[in-house]
């Protein structure tokens, strides 16, 4: 059985047309299968819409959430409720297209334990999404030992096995495309071009953004924490040469009236570098912080997946 995983926040519009798309496609790999939809707090009709679909299909289970936790965690949930052998995880907004996972699933059956889809272009995105987009794949990447790969999202089909160790993974800032590549295994993909929204805006914010860009650093670099480190050792060596440099003008030169300049320079310089250090552990701190607090990931409201059932 393949189990479909589909998040969705404010996408009411594109439940239908994603929700048609996908069976046709999935019939076409001849497997049973199952769509999870995770309403992730949205603030539109999408969880009537989904209801609907639910009555009228077995096939079709949802999850909703108490509030908005974000994508990440929408497509936790599905993974731990999903029962397939196969899951698949897909946006709901039509710029993954279904079409796509029969020609996934094909490639997984050749051997391998996760099919990533690799963007080629990306329509309908604003100049800014997409040189951020590259830019940040391109900057974790240097980053961090593991290896991520480059313009790819979570559109992907993953085999049961990867699913149950990502469900083992405890960590609570979930970057799920990392988390992956981390786990290893035989990995390929295919490529294709991202399309442009069905309808509707996107729910990834930049705040949004920016989290998980800085979750997918600190869960997949300590280069951020060396940073500190290192300009920490440059600093205190300037100011090193800086003291030697004031030693000598105010007993050689007796020139040590004029130094009010350099003393505020080297302040404001110092206390800049300092904070950015301190900033730096602030954020690994939090993160730690949420992990020790080990609050449930997310809130269940109601649900139509019985999780004892099998
Ligand atoms: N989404 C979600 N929670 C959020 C934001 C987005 O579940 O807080 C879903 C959204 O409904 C879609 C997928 O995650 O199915 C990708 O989001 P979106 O299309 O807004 O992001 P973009 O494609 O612009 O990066
Ligand atoms: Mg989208």
């Amino acid at each position: 059985m393949i189990s479909v995983i589909v998040p969705i926040y404010n996408e009411e519009k594109n439940i239908l047309p994603i929700f048609l798309r996908l069976v046709d496609s999935l019939k076409i790999t001849l497997e049973k299968f199952e769509i999870i939809f995770i309403n992730d707090g949205s603030r539109d009709n999408s969880i009537f819409e989904l209801k609907s679909l639910a009555s009228r299909h077995e096939f079709v289970k949802f999850i909703n959430f108490s509030r908005n936790f974000g994508h990440q965690i929408a497509v936790s949930a599905g993974l731990d409720m999903c029962k397939g052998d196969f899951a698949v995880i897909i946006d709901a907004d039509g710029q993954d297209p279904p079409e796509l996972i029969p020609v996934m699933y094909n490639k997984l059956k050749e051997g391998y334990e996760i099919v990533y889809a690799r963007r080629n272009k990306r329509k309908g995105e604003s100049v800014f999404k997409k040189i951020t987009a590259k830019l940040f794949y391109r900057i974790l990447s240097k980053l961090t030992s593991v290896d991520i790969p480059i313009d790819t999202g979570d559109f992907r089909i993953i085999k049961k096995k990867v699913v149950e160790h990502i469900k083992k993974m405890p960590e609570k800032q979930k970057f799920l495309r990392g988390q992956m590549a981390w786990l290893g295994f035989s990995q390929t993909y295919i490529e294709y071009d991202r399309n442009e929204r069905l309808s509707g805006k996107t729910g990834y914010t930049l705040k949004k953004m920016l989290r998980l860009a800085l979750d997918g650093i600190t869960s997949f670099s300590n280069f951020p924490l060396r940073l500190a480190t290192i300009s920490g050792f440059l600093c205190a060596f300037a100011g090193f040469i800086l003291i030697l440099y004031t030693l000598y003008s105010r007993f050689i030169l007796k020139d040590y009236e004029k130094g009010w300049s350099s003393l505020m320079i080297t302040i404001i310089f110092l206390g800049g570098i300092q904070l950015i250090g301190i900033g730096i552990i602030g954020e690994y701190i939090s993160r730690i912080y949420d992990n020790i607090r080990n609050r449930p990931l997310y809130i269940i409201d109601e649900t139509n997946i019985n999780k004892t059932e099998e």
